[in-house]
């Protein structure tokens, strides 16, 4: 099995020399184990903390050991009656081609006709859970409200605008990091109004893009964004802090909102979620993603990089912005 270990702890932006590749020699099957496949694994931008030594709510990853993360493969060999070979499983063991382990950690998902098995690591998976979980039960979205959403073009925040929308928003804005991005926010995600956060201070392009304020901010970015939110929140408006990419590659202590006053006298609540943490809701999302899906009323991007040996650069490429929707690694050859 070819694996990518943390070879060191990146300090600011990670680098290749952070990353080990290695070929293991895979141990025959114990009783209850299975051999998988991946066909496809996951990189995420939560990923970076995990790098650091430092108690999140994910354990570091350890040095010179295989990192984990989403992935989606097949079971080619099984010692399991639960998951049978051919069986499509998504588990935690990615960063490796063939991952094997006790069956218990392989959970097994149906072949949707037309869709690709990546979309279990992006719009029907964890990713669209995060944006279904921040917006329905942390920022209370309600009918009607005007939502802005930061990183609108990655893959949670291209699942959060369609959601929105489809749970009744009135008006849907949002930001990102080229005009191409730009664009395919207004004409395929059906953004009432976008804009390039590099084009300007985000303030002002969020007070032109929304006039009359917002009421619910779903933040991928932190910083400047977060700040440029609270200049433009009405009162009572509700934040889903989701995560903060703009700091994850700082090794400097970023620089606050400004303008944390207006949390208290437009009556704001900010709230934070981890994914994990609403599990009990999968099935919810799941559920109305199938209804949406069925219906035509959802579309997805995906970023797909070939070969495990490019994950490293999947990675990184996802930091920098090169991704629309789900970066994702293809390692079936
Ligand atoms: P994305 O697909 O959104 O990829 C990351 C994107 O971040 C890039 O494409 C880039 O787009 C943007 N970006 C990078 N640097 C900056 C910057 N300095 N300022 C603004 N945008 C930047 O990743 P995900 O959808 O997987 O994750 C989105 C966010 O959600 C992350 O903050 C992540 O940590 C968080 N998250 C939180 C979860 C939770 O449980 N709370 C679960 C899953 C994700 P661009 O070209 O627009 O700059």
């Amino acid at each position: 099995s070819t694996q990518i270990q943390l070879a060191s702890r990146p300090v600011g932006w990670p680098t290749h020399d952070d990353f080990r590749r290695v070929v293991v020699e895979l141990e025959p099957l114990a009783p209850g184990e299975v051999r998988v496949v991946n066909e496809f694994i996951s990189v995420d931008p939560y990923m970076r903390g995990r790098m650091n030594d430092v108690r999140s709510y994910t354990p570091p990853y350890a040095l010179d050991a295989t990192m984990t993360g989403g992935a989606i493969g097949r079971v080619t060999e099984s010692e399991s009656t639960d998951v049978p070979v051919g069986a499509v499983v998504s588990h935690q063991l990615g960063w490796r081609d063939v991952a094997q382990g006790d069956a218990s950690g392989f959970r097994v998902v149906p072949e949707l006709p037309g869709v690709p098995l990546s979309a279990y690591l992006g719009i029907l998976g964890m990713t669209g859970l995060t944006a279904y979980v921040g917006l329905l039960e942390i920022a209370h979205l309600a009918e009607g409200d005007t939502v802005f959403i930061s990183g609108a073009a990655g893959a949670v925040g291209t699942a959060a605008g369609q959601i929105a929308r489809l749970r009744g928003a009135s008006r849907v804005i949002g930001s990102a990091g080229t005009d191409e991005k730009v664009a395919l926010l207004t004409e395929k995600y059906g953004y009432d109004a976008a804009f390039n956060y590099r084009s300007g201070p985000v303030r002002e392009l969020l007070a032109a893009a929304a006039p009359d304020g917002i009421d619910v901010y779903f933040d991928n970015v932190g910083g400047d964004h977060l700040e440029a939110a609270l200049d433009a929140f009405s009162d009572g408006g509700r934040a889903a802090l989701c995560g903060a990419i703009a700091n994850y590659n700082s090794d400097e202590t970023p620089a606050g909102p400004d303008n944390m006053s207006n949390i208290v006298t437009r009556g704001l609540t900010l709230r934070g979620f981890t994914v994990g943490n609403y599990l009990e809701h999968f099935p919810a999302f799941q559920h109305d993603m199938a209804e949406w899906f069925a219906a035509g009323s959802i579309v997805f991007d995906e970023t797909v990089v070939d070969g495990i040996d490019n994950s490293v650069d999947a990675f990184l490429g996802l930091m920098r912005g090169e991704n629309t929707g789900k970066m994702v690694v293809r390692t079936a050859v």
